[in-house]
């Protein structure tokens, strides 16, 4: 079981990640203001063209701003994955079902937690 002192120390650590995720996501996307946890990429130039024309592919045009988006739109991916995961994590410190595993319920060993305090499951149900 983990003690309050160690639970403690890894809610701080994912509530600075956390900040520090929410800091950068604002860098490159807004928050969704209709879907809780979901992000709009902010848009350069262009607008709503997630598919580059196959003419561009051939013709090896690979700097543009669509290309810029799409980095970001895979950025914000993951840092929304991640933000999920620590926003999770810490809901479940809140709840008190903070560090088993959710495939068979065991306990998380400290040390994967103090490795990455978001993870889900122990080290034999790794997704
Ligand atoms: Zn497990």
């Amino acid at each position: 079981m983990l003690d309050q002192k160690t639970t403690n120390e890894l809610k701080t650590a994912l509530e600075k990640e956390r900040d520090l995720l929410i800091s950068e996501l604002e860098t490159i996307a807004t928050p969704d203001p209709n879907l809780k946890g979901d992000w709009d990429i902010k848009h350069s130039e262009w607008e709503e063209n997630e598919i580059t024309s196959e003419e561009e592919l051939e013709g090896g045009i690979s700097v543009n701003e669509s290309d810029e988006d799409m980095t970001n739109k895979a950025l914000s991916d993951r840092l929304e994955l991640r933000l999920r995961d620590v926003n999770g994590a810490l809901e479940k410190i809140e709840k008190g079902t903070y560090g088993t595993c959710e495939t068979c319920g065991a306990e998380i060993p400290e040390d994967r937690l103090k490795a990455n305090p978001a993870a889900k499951t122990d080290m034999e149900h790794v997704v």
